[in-house]
């Protein structure tokens, strides 16, 4: 669907379609400014990918915290349980509650840690905490007493990442759990905090120690159903030793794998896209003579007689700030220079080459025209971040329509 072209030239037509993709407006032929289309189809594709490539025994739990990357959690949820997933993970309870309350019954892998006062809808809405701590073994297990029933439960080593995780000894953790009996140790995990860079030791000493771990409490008889260590990046480059059997995927579900740093890197083993296209209305068109300034600070000067380009998202829409005279749109399947800065909701492009572009036209912020694309990943480039922080920034006021 070319809802652009739909709505500049039946709104309500575009509504009507918009309604079928569960898009509410909440004024009646409202325009879109700026919006993504998340594909449903990439999203399962992706999904199909990872399940390929960790074979029959390695279960797939992807990631949907921070709202799918901004894909949207609900929808990429439902897409992800009908082509199997075996499970769903989150950072937070109430990401966890929102997945709950649509309808989503799989289990769901709470990872970043709660609040005590947080615990009661854990239990409610049985969400499946990470515990990163021998207190909260305990407070878990209470908790498993009190209701009569026992409840599963991850937990997380700190292998060497030094974020969170258990750090206690294994004679200790191994107590730990063997008190807590009403609650069950469901899963063994840790996380990596440099698996891309191929110059360093830090994966395989984390994944030694959490192994070796692993191996203690397994002689004294705790011996989870699932152990886990495994994000995009380890399952990309085929980190097999990493995998365990259930696997955590994130970035590939949404499209992407990091690039490796360090000689002996390995290629990435995943055939992924993005399944996210954004786009942004324009809002005007001039043309300027020469020296004129644009924006904030005059930060550029028209160097000729230039013909601009309004776009109605600016960094408030996620547009990273630092892109201002740096990045690029696609315009009419070209690459259109941003020229000076980045506003909260505008952004200026030069569209001398475009001589077709007119007001409620669109260009692509993210995705692929033709020959050209821009992803998550150049753009981050340019602005200096990572293509996670890009996605994720993607701000809540950008419409999601699914296709
Ligand atoms: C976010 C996260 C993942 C997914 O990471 P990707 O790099 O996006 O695949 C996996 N495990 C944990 C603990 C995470 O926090």
């Amino acid at each position: 669907m070319d809802s652009e072209v739909l709505f500049r030239l039946f709104p309500e037509n575009l509504r009507n379609s918009l309604s079928r993709y569960n898009i509410e407006l909440d004024m009646p032929s409202a325009p879109h400014r700026s919006w993504v289309e998340v594909s449903r189809a990439q999203i399962a594709g992706n999904y199909r990918a990872v399940r390929q490539l960790v074979g029959p025994h390695v279960a797939v739990m992807p990631v949907v915290k921070a709202d799918a990357y901004r894909h949207g959690a609900v929808e990429v949820s439902r897409v992800l349980v009908s082509e199997g997933a075996d499970g769903l993970a989150v950072s937070n309870v109430e990401e966890g509650v929102i997945l709950r309350q649509s309808g989503i019954t799989q289990p769901i892998l709470v990872m970043a840690d709660f609040l005590p006062s947080e615990r009661p809808e854990l239990v409610h809405y049985s969400l499946t905490p990470v515990i990163h701590s021998l207190d909260d073994i305990a407070a878990w297990n209470r908790l498993a007493e009190s209701h009569g029933k026992p409840l599963p439960y991850h937990l997380k080593i700190d292998s060497g990442m030094g974020r969170l995780g258990v750090w206690d000894s294994p004679t200790k953790i191994a107590a730990a759990i063997a008190a807590s009996k009403a609650a069950h140790l469901e899963g063994l995990m840790t996380h990596f905090a440099s698996s891309a860079d191929y110059s360093s030791e830090q994966t395989d000493q984390q994944a030694a120690n959490f192994h070796a771990l692993a191996q203690q409490l397994a002689e004294t008889g705790i011996k989870p159903r699932f152990t886990h260590l495994s994000s995009t990046i380890p399952i990309a480059y085929q980190r097999t030793a990493a995998w365990g059997n259930l696997v955590r995927p994130g970035h590939a579900i949404y499209g992407y794998v990091s690039p490796t740093r360090g000689e002996h890197a390995p290629a990435s083993s995943l055939d992924v896209h993005p399944a996210l296209t954004w786009k942004a209305a324009v809002l005007a068109v001039k043309t300027l003579p020469a020296g004129t300034p644009i924006g904030y600070g005059a930060m550029y000067r028209a160097p000729r007689e230039m013909r601009i380009a309004v776009l109605a998202a600016g960094y408030a829409d996620g547009i990273p700030h630092r892109l201002g005279n740096r990045g690029y749109v696609i315009a009419q399947g070209k690459l259109a220079p941003i020229i000076g800065a980045v506003s909260m909701d505008l952004t200026t492009i030069d569209a001398t080459d475009c001589l077709g572009l007119s007001v409620g036209d669109s260009v692509m912020l993210l995705g692929q025209d033709g020959e050209m694309s821009i992803d998550a990943q150049q753009m981050a480039r340019t602005a200096g971040t990572i293509s996670y922080s890009v996605l994720c920034g993607i701000s809540a006021r950008v419409r999601r329509v699914y296709v």
